[in-house]
């Protein structure tokens, strides 16, 4: 119906603020969430006066993840593919689906013209870093940690499969085979995060960062991130995330055929039993 999934702020001159505010669903991505997101990051990439685009969320959690409460349709037209087999059988039209909605609006996002911090807080669960990983900087509160543990549903990770980029192939392969979370400062030391800040400077320290990037002229951020984002790709980025989507979406078929849907169940009895044992702890909503 009328659900508030995100709320669009001025702050600062130049500087755009986007809020998840789905804070009592921990900011779990539902595809309506998902849209307004884009929107939002189109109005005020096409804005003339924003420079730079903060991603923030509100309460506790920066996000806890995919919504599995809800059914994975497009609550709009595709914005990001040519997808049209939304409606397909079996695999054939989930497969459209997070073409469209998860690696297509990923890939979108990390191409923005302009500036992109994320600003984080508390749990960030798998598909809550597909949120965090294709903006271009990332200021955590030192009580936020990171963790993918889709392994235990039967997939290979997120569907933005950036982990060995933004972590290193070690620490990667730890974070996905165990399903522990790294916390703020090991990010840091690994260089998926730019700034490790108390919670309470968190919002005060990413704006002053933004501000200092939004004096600088948008052509020349603009031609340096794209820079970047070349360098990036010139070492297989793109390459990589699409096989590593292609082994997601063969995960996804092996789950359908052998468990009748696109995860195994058993994944919530692993992931309970960590959190039992102090391990980890999930707050992904439960399908
Ligand atoms: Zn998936």
């Amino acid at each position: 119906m009328s659900e508030v999934t995100i709320r669009i702020e001025r702050p600062a001159n130049r500087v755009a603020r986007i809020v998840l505010a789905r804070a009592d669903k921990r900011n779990a991505q539902n595809p309506r969430m998902l849209y307004e997101l884009d929107r939002a990051l189109s109005d005020a990439a096409a804005d003339p006066d924003i420079h730079v685009i903060i991603l923030a969320a509100d309460g506790p959690d920066f996000s806890s993840g995919h919504d599995l409460s809800e059914p994975f349709k497009l609550p709009c037209a595709p914005v990001a593919t040519m997808e049209g087999a939304f409606d397909g059988p079996g695999i054939e039209g989930h497969f459209a689906f997070e073409c469209e909605a998860f690696l297509g609006l990923c890939r979108r996002w990390r191409e923005l013209p302009k500036p992109t911090i994320a600003q984080v807080q508390g749990r960030v669960i798998a598909g809550g870093l597909m949120l965090m990983w294709p903006m271009d900087l990332i200021v955590a509160s030192d009580d936020a940690v990171f963790s993918d543990p889709v392994i235990a549903f039967g997939s290979n990770g997120i569907e933005w499969f950036a982990h060995a980029f933004e972590l290193g192939t070690r620490r990667a392969k730890e974070l996905l085979f165990t399903g522990s979370s790294i916390t703020a400062g090991e990010a840091h030391r690994a260089g998926m995060v730019n700034r490790v800040v108390a919670p309470g400077r968190l919002e005060q320290e990413t704006l002053e960062l933004a501000e200092r990037i939004a004096l600088r002229p948008s052509l020349a951020l603009k031609l340096a991130k794209m820079s970047v984002n070349r360098s990036q790709d010139a070492q297989g980025f793109q390459l990589a995330i699409d096989n590593a989507f292609a082994l997601h979406s063969l995960a996804h078929a092996a789950n359908l055929s052998e468990h009748g849907g696109i995860i195994d169940p058993a994944g919530i009895d692993i992931v309970r039993k960590d959190a039992r044992n102090g391990k980890e702890v999930s707050t992904s909503p439960e399908p």
